[in-house]
């Protein structure tokens, strides 16, 4: 057995950790650029401990999903400020353009020349600036992984920046920024990390550090997504989402995911809908598709058993069966309120082309088995 297990230098989670950050940064540098979203009043405690340690800093807005063109200009500002460091405050959004700013910033040429798919591929050269990554949200673990997703209108896609060197060198994980957020971005970002704890637990590139996170990810998940649904103020399900989000991104950077994300690019590069609803949307539907084709030709593979670990991890029940949890999966995402994609206006018309582009999809070759034009076909369309 071969493995490789690669996460940022160095991780640190507690609720209230982001009040000790001033000499962590310090370290860093003396001018940092701070990416943050749409709303730069909430980086105002961050601010004042960089501002404590004589940190010098700007701000850059990230209002929504990064796009090739925002992080080419979030690059020029931090060279005109001669930023040492760069620190991502905000969503999975917000932290990877800041991933994307920090490397871009060593590395000359334009966003498009390294991106995969759309671009010329070019490998990053250089180490990045060191980045320090934040998140407010508890879903999409990029505070520890090693790509970045970008959205390039003009090919009506997304795809990633990929690169050892986009790893955070410091993951600052505090589970309190989290205590604040909305139901849907609750909903959404929540069902993002347990789709990033399926995936590569199921995937034909797990490994055991990966099964051990992925498990333990999926035991938090289970147990408190529905709860900090209905009460947003428990402080206990907020820590197990923001560890079960870490440890998704954990498991997703050094597994692989799967055909829920292999739809994710091409659907979010189309439609303006939240990558989480995505997720969600499709989750229950290609679990199932899933288990029938590899009990229909790969019997013997090891996601089998795996898809009926899932099921006694979320039902908490031995005995149980891959369907259970598929069951038990589909009943949270309803109960969480995830509508199907035709509320986003994804039609039957969309179907071939998506299928087509998400066959291709980097994401789509870790799935445990391949699945046929039909079956990814029937996927998507139960999931409109
Ligand atoms: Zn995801």
């Amino acid at each position: 057995m071969r493995f490789e297990f690669a996460s940022s230098a160095r991780t640190i989670f507690g609720a209230g950790t982001l009040s000790g950050i001033g000499p962590l940064v310090h370290a860093f540098g003396k001018r940092g650029l701070i990416v943050h979203g749409s709303n730069p009043a909430r980086v105002r405690g961050l601010v004042e401990a960089l501002s404590s340690e004589g940190v010098e800093y700007r701000c850059f807005s990230v209002p929504g999903e990064p796009t090739t063109e925002l992080v080419d200009e979030g690059r020029e500002h931090g060279r005109e400020f001669e930023a040492e460091f760069v620190v991502g405050f905000g969503g999975g959004s917000v932290l990877d353009a800041a991933k994307a700013i920090a490397v871009l910033s060593t590395n000359s040429g334009a966003v498009l020349d390294f991106l995969e798919v759309i671009g010329k591929g070019k490998p990053l050269t250089r180490p990045a600036l060191p980045c320090i990554a934040i998140p407010t949200t508890a879903g999409t673990g990029a505070e520890v992984t090693r790509n970045a997703v970008l959205a390039c209108p003009e090919h009506r896609l997304k795809t990633s920046l990929r690169s050892p060197f986009l790893v955070p060198r410091l993951a600052l994980v505090d589970p309190e920024l989290t205590y604040g957020l909305p139901k849907s971005i609750t909903a959404f970002t929540g069902l993002d990390a347990l789709t990033q704890l399926i995936e590569p637990f199921v995937s034909s590139r797990a490994n055991p550090m990966t099964d051990a996170v992925c498990r333990e990810g999926l035991c938090r998940v289970a147990s408190s997504l529905q709860r900090v649904f209905e009460h947003g103020d428990d402080t206990g399900g907020r820590s197990d989402m923001a560890m079960g989000s870490l440890f998704g991104g954990l498991a997703l950077a050094n597994s692989a995911l799967g055909v829920v994300h292999g739809f994710a690019g091409p659907v979010g590069g189309q439609f303006p809908i939240p990558h989480g609803a995505i997720c969600a949307a499709l989750l229950p539907h290609v679990m199932e598709i899933n288990v029938q084709a590899l009990n229909e030709r790969a019997p013997e593979n090891p996601a089998l058993p795996r898809y009926e670990e899932i099921a006694r991890i979320v039902t908490g029940v031995d005995g149980t069966t891959a369907f259970d949890g598929i069951a038990w999966v589909a009943k949270l995402c309803s109960a969480l309120q995830i509508g199907g994609l035709r509320t986003y206006g994804v039609t039957e018309n969309d179907v071939p082309a998506l299928v087509e582009k998400a066959a291709h999809a980097s994401s789509t070759k870790g799935n445990p088995v391949a699945l046929t034009t039909a079956e990814m076909t029937e996927a998507l369309s139960r999931a409109l």
